[in-house]
């Protein structure tokens, strides 16, 4: 068993985004810039906030961080993501999710304009995504794929299973699996025979949200596991896989945390160069 070490990779990353930043700024007369948009005070989302504004400062992006209180209403929501949309400045909007439950997400997210969604959540995005076309693809799926090439993973011909069915990773995971070759099966809560399925795959993908979900049973020898859950189980972190028990009939696994997660920041950095790129073309 071997680990994918996703904290060395994303620094590995980031560095290399450091020097592509630089570059474009030279051409942009202009830092690329990304608008992080908090609404309300979850503690998860500040954090999540702020270690996003840290990896921007490490790169040489600039960063517009705006809050609005929890009792913001949707027109002051859908306000300032539009007038973000204008900036000039700014080549890339992240509304930090969730929004508070009185405000449609959906609605405000609207508001970001394909070319500046650095999540790739937009149906324009989704979209080209889906067609096989360049457009902007969703962080923590892409960070997926960049451990798996970054690893050495073949993925043309190979069974990949994806656990998960959601639109932020289970669904564009599939699909960039589907783009790189790979035969894919996407489970969910409704599969029957999962462990059957699961260990079929070659690669697994594991985003479901339910701590150590995946064990040994549903593992084929030397399978690749990608585990992207983070769970909280008595104050600490812990994935969707039985790392423990996984780990030794895998040739390759992620652990949590250090695996996906800090790659999904990277990815939001590389995502905000990538839009910036495109407001030369
Ligand atoms: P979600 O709740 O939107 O989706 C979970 C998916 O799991 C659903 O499609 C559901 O059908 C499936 N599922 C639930 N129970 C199941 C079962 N018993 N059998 C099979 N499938 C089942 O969650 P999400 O937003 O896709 O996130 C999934 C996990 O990934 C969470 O733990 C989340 O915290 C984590 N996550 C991590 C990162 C990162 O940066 N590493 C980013 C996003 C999400």
């Amino acid at each position: 068993m071997k680990l994918i070490d996703g904290k060395r990779i994303a620094a590995d990353i980031r560095a290399e985004l450091k020097e592509e930043a630089a570059r474009l700024e030279k051409r942009l007369c202009r830092p690329a810039g990304l608008a992080v948009v908090l609404i309300g005070e979850d503690p998860a989302s500040q954090v999540y906030v702020r270690n996003k504004i840290k990896a921007c400062e490490e790169v040489g992006i600039r960063s517009f961080a705006h809050y609005l209180p929890a009792s913001a209403t949707q027109k002051e929501a859908e306000e300032l993501v539009c007038a973000l949309a204008q900036d000039k400045n700014v080549d890339g909007i992240l509304v930090q999710l969730p929004l508070p439950a009185h405000l449609d997400a959906q609605k405000v997210l609207a508001c970001i304009p394909a070319q500046k969604d650095v999540d790739g959540f937009s149906a324009e995005n989704l979209g080209l995504l889906a067609r096989g076309e360049e457009g902007v693809v969703a962080c923590t799926p892409l960070g997926v794929m960049e451990l798996l090439r970054r690893s050495g993973v073949e993925l043309r011909g190979k069974r990949a299973v994806v656990i998960g069915r959601s639109n932020i990773v289970g669904k564009p995971m599939a699909m960039l699996l589907l783009n790189a070759d790979a035969t894919v099966t996407v489970c969910h809560s409704r599969t029957q025979d999962l462990a059957k399925i699961c260990a079929e795959a070659d690669v697994l993908v594991a985003a479901i949200g339910k701590p150590r979900f995946v064990t040994a049973d549903m593992v084929k020898e030397g399978a690749v596991v990608i585990d992207v859950g983070i769970n909280r189980v008595d104050g600490k972190l812990a994935g969707d896989v039985d790392f423990e028990n996984v780990a030794p009939k895998a040739s390759l696994i992620t652990p949590v945390p250090g695996g996906v997660g800090p790659m999904t920041i990277a990815m939001l950095m590389m995502n905000t160069l990538t839009c910036a790129r495109r407001q030369l073309a």
